[in-house]
């Protein structure tokens, strides 16, 4: 079936038409379509008008936070009523929700995902049960604002064993002293509070702090002059003998194990940002081949520039059905660290493609901001990195598939 035929055919209800080449969206009930459709409707309306200006001068619109946290799409009234189950929404309709706010824009969807997925990640993870049901109905309706800070500036992809953000228990009072820094926090300037991990001088061992961002020692500094991903916020953090009293340190979080848990279920939300990007490119392409004309015809009619549609369509599904197929898995329980970094990788490999090709097809006009091509292509070099380079990931996947650790400690 050809892609026009397949564009034409698809039912009018259908929220993902051609960019769901396999209807992976029929393994979603129809409140969760509903939930989603909501979304969409207030990014068509709300937030890409906004997107070009607000990339380009390197702000976040503030105005759409509000209204996007009054969305209700994290845990969804409706997708907690009788029948529907009781716990958290399911991940398919997590994964396609992460999907349809990147295929808008990747900065949305990396400052929802900070708070949904990676803070979100920590407390369900690192948090004990008491301090679970004190802070995560907090999480959910954003009334606690966290972000996950654990990247150091000498120590990115070694942070493992290189994390050297110190933090001592005072041994007069139940309350801890964190030294050191923190690079590239997202959403940090306006958080609430920052998940840090720091070691504890006495055992060696990293544990998790939340560190009210107003505390005294604590500094915040915009990284400034980004290329890529430029309206998400990120900071340089400093921490000068921060107190912290043991009440807000993480108790479930012991070791760099513990964190290793986190990164497992983040990786794979990284995956549907990689994959809603694609879809929004592809999107962007598809639609610019078939406006523009040359030589008397629209691009779309050459061959050269049908079979670059095809390659895109074609990683695009290729990373679909991966990141299907891992939630399907994790929602069973199953999570190993290899299967979402093996995803975040060919994931991410897919989209640096997709999104080169998507520019390519556009021409000129592919590098302005005019055109959603261009915004998508620099945004996606900064997901390419975040969350585990191309080669960490790889070699957590060959170090499943030998058996030998490549890392040199
Ligand atoms: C936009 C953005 C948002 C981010 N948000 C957060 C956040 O919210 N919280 C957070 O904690 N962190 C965050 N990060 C940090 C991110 O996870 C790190 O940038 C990433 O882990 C890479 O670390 P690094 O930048 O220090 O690169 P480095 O570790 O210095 O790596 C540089 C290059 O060397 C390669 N390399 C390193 N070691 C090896 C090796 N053993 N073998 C082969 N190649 C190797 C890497 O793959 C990479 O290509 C963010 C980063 C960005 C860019």
């Amino acid at each position: 079936m050809s892609l026009e035929t397949r564009v034409e055919t698809a039912p009018a209800e259908r929220l993902y038409g051609v960019c769901d080449y396999y209807d992976a969206e029929s393994l979603l009930t129809e409140d969760e379509r509903r939930v989603l459709g909501r979304l969409r409707d207030f990014l068509d309306r709300e937030a890409k008008p906004l997107l070009a200006d607000y990339w380009e001068r390197g702000e976040f619109p503030a105005q759409l936070a509000r209204p996007l946290i009054d969305l209700d799409i994290m845990e969804p009234a409706e997708l907690r009523g009788p029948g529907a189950g009781n716990g958290p929404a399911r991940g398919i309709y997590q994964g396609f929700r992460i999907f349809e706010l990147a295929r808008t824009d990747a900065s949305l969807a990396t400052w929802y995902t900070a708070q949904a997925g990676l803070f979100r990640t920590a407390i369900r993870v690192g948090a004990s049960a008491q301090q679970q049901a004190q802070w995560m109905p907090k999480v959910i309706d954003f009334s606690l604002k966290g972000v996950f800070s654990l990247t150091e500036p000498e120590s990115g992809s070694d942070i493992a064993g290189g994390l050297s953000t110190t933090a001592r228990r005072d041994p007069n009072g139940d309350t801890w002293v964190l030294h050191g820094a923190k690079r590239w926090i997202g959403g940090a300037a306006t958080a609430d509070v920052l998940a840090v991990f720091a070691r504890d001088v006495v055992d060696g061992q990293v544990k998790a702090f939340l560190v009210d961002r107003e505390a005294a020692g604590v500094t915040l500094e915009k990284i400034q002059r980004k290329t890529s991903l430029r309206m998400m916020q990120n900071a340089h953090i400093t921490l000068d003998g921060v107190r912290v009293p043991e009440s807000m340190r993480l108790h479930n979080v012991n070791s760099f194990k513990d964190v290793a848990a986190m990164l497992r279920a983040m990786r794979s939300d990284v995956a549907w940002i990689a994959t809603g990007i694609q879809a929004g490119a592809f999107e962007a392409a598809l639609r610019y081949v078939r406006e523009r004309h040359q030589f008397g015809r629209p691009l779309g009619s050459f061959q050269l520039v049908q079979e670059k549609l095809a390659r895109m369509l074609g990683n695009l599904t290729a990373s679909l059905s991966l990141v299907v197929r891992l939630t399907e898995q994790q929602s069973r329980g199953v999570y190993r660290d290899q299967d979402s970094a093996l995803a975040k990788m060919q994931s991410c490999l897919a989209m640096r493609e997709t999104v080169a090709l998507a520019r390519e097809l556009a021409g000129g006009n592919g590098i302005t901001l005019e055109s959603d091509v261009a915004r998508f292509h620099a945004d996606a070099e900064a997901v390419y990195s975040y969350e585990g380079t191309h080669e960490i990931n790889a070699l957590i996947v060959g170090r499943a598939l030998t058996g030998e650790s490549a890392f040199t400690r």
